[in-house]
C-alpha cells in the first residue's frame, strides 16, 4: 500500500507541485504554518530521517542542494528560511515519507514568531 507521498509521486493524488526532477519532487504544504511552506521528498521511499542507510548520503546532500535552490528561485534565500525534518512520532513526524520542510517568506521577526508548530 503505497504512502500519501509516494501516491503525490505517482500523480495518483493532486498536489500543487513546484518543482520536479529524476530524484526530487517539491510540493506546497496543503496546510501551511509560513507565507511559503514546501516539502522537499525523495521521490525514493524513506520512511525517516532515522532509515537513512550510508548509500543514501549523496541522495541526501542533493536533498539540500534542492532545498537552497528552490530558496533561491523562490526568493527566499536573502531573507533566510527554516529547514527542518520531524524524526519519528514523538518528534512530530505524520507522514512515513522522508520530507524536509521549507518555510520562509515572513514579512519581519514578528511574522515569524508566530510559528508555534513546530
Ligand atoms: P510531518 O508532520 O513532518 O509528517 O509533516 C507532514 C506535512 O504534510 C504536514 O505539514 C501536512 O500539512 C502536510 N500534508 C499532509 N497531506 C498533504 C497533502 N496531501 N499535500 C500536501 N501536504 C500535505
Ligand atoms: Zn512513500
Amino acid at each position: 500500500m503505497p504512502c500519501l507521498f509516494c501516491k503525490i509521486i505517482n500523480k495518483e493524488i493532486p498536489a500543487d507541485i513546484v518543482y520536479e526532477d529524476d530524484k526530487f519532487l517539491i510540493f506546497k504544504d496543503v496546510n501551511p504554518k509560513a507565507p511559503l511552506h514546501l516539502l522537499i521528498i525523495p521521490k525514493k521511499h524513506i520512511p525517516s530521517l532515522d532509515h537513512l542507510e550510508i548509500q543514501d548520503k549523496g541522495l541526501i546532500g542533493e536533498l539540500f542542494l534542492t532545498a537552497q535552490n528552490i530558496a533561491r528561485e523562490k526568493g527566499v534565500s536573502k531573507t533566510g528560511y527554516k529547514l527542518l525534518f520531524n524524526v519519528g512520532k514523538g518528534g512530530g513526524q505524520v507522514i512515513d515519507h522522508l520530507h524536509l520542510h521549507l518555510l520562509g517568506g515572513w514579512k519581519n521577526e514578528e511574522e515569524r514568531s508566530n510559528l508555534k508548530t513546530f
